[in-house]
């Protein structure tokens, strides 16, 4: 039986509550994570086609998978888990939402205060003059879509191989290290740096709450409650459990 009654008690009991959030608080979406078995990471092998090296070596190439993760993204909406973390932080229980996710499902919900730690995919950049483009000014058409000094674009991700933007690193940091609870949904928290942030935040002294409806490296390791259900399910579950708590 998963533990919502403790879950609302520790929230319930905590100052400062950040959430992680990864890839699996998007699958109820028809965001596919790294683990799922069709869709997108089937097709495109995420070592091959989202490393630096690779769009580098061949943004063309890189580009078909973008171009797909682009329709993707456009069509997706914002799922139960999206809508509770924006609840929770409307009524002050959630401080912030560190997130690795690039869907920008978080503040499509009404989530304010969101980290992109892997940053977005709003906007195009180009590596060589530095140049931004809102998504909606450039056309797909053709890829990969150019700069007009003539270098092709790319999101404004982070690649495997590439640096954590200084300023999401430093929040993220900062959220992990000064919570008394850290929530994480849906991250198999193997990707580093954002891996480290639970033992950041544990180290700390927060508490560590879990929802994932399969087992993480942190599970058994660091995690103190552990709700093996469905982000969208659990979350829901959880906002539920915080008001009979709370009356
Ligand atoms: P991951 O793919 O490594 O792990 C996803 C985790 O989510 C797994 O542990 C899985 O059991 C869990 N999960 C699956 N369905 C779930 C659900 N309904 N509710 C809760 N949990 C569920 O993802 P990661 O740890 O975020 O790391 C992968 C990297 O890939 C991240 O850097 C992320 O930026 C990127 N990514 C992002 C998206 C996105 O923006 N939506 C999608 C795919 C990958």
């Amino acid at each position: 039986m998963d533990d919502f009654r403790g879950a609302a008690d520790l929230l319930r009991k905590s100052r400062h509550v950040v959430v992680l959030t990864g890839a699996g608080i998007s699958v109820e979406s028809g965001i596919p994570d790294f683990r799922s078995k069709d869709g997108l990471w089937s097709k495109f092998d995420p070592a091959e086609y989202a490393t630096i090296q690779s769009f580098r070596a061949n943004p063309a190439k890189i580009w078909r998978m973008l171009l797909e993760m682009d329709s993707l993204l456009a069509h997706a909406m914002p799922n139960a888990a999206h809508y509770t973390l924006a609840e929770l932080e409307r009524r002050g229980v959630v401080e912030e939402i560190v997130t690795q996710n690039i869907d920008s499902l978080h503040q499509k919900a009404g989530s304010r205060n969101v980290t992109e730690f892997h940053g977005h995919a709003r906007t195009l950049r180009c590596d060589r003059c530095r140049l931004k483009y809102g998504r909606e000014n450039v056309s797909l058409e053709s890829i990969p879509p150019l700069c007009s000094c003539g270098n092709a674009l790319r999101p404004e991700i982070v690649f495997f191989g590439e640096d954590i933007p200084a300023d999401a690193y430093r929040r993220a940091s900062m959220a992990a290290g000064k919570c008394d609870l850290l929530m994480i949904v849906g991250t198999s928290a193997t990707v580093a740096p954002a891996s480290y942030l639970p033992q950041l935040a544990k180290g700390s002294g927060a508490a560590l709450l879990e929802i994932n409806p399969a087992e993480s490296e942190l599970t058994y390791r660091m995690t103190d409650l552990y709700i093996a259900q469905p982000a969208g399910k659990a979350l829901p579950a959880l906002l539920d459990a915080l008001d009979v708590v709370n009356h």
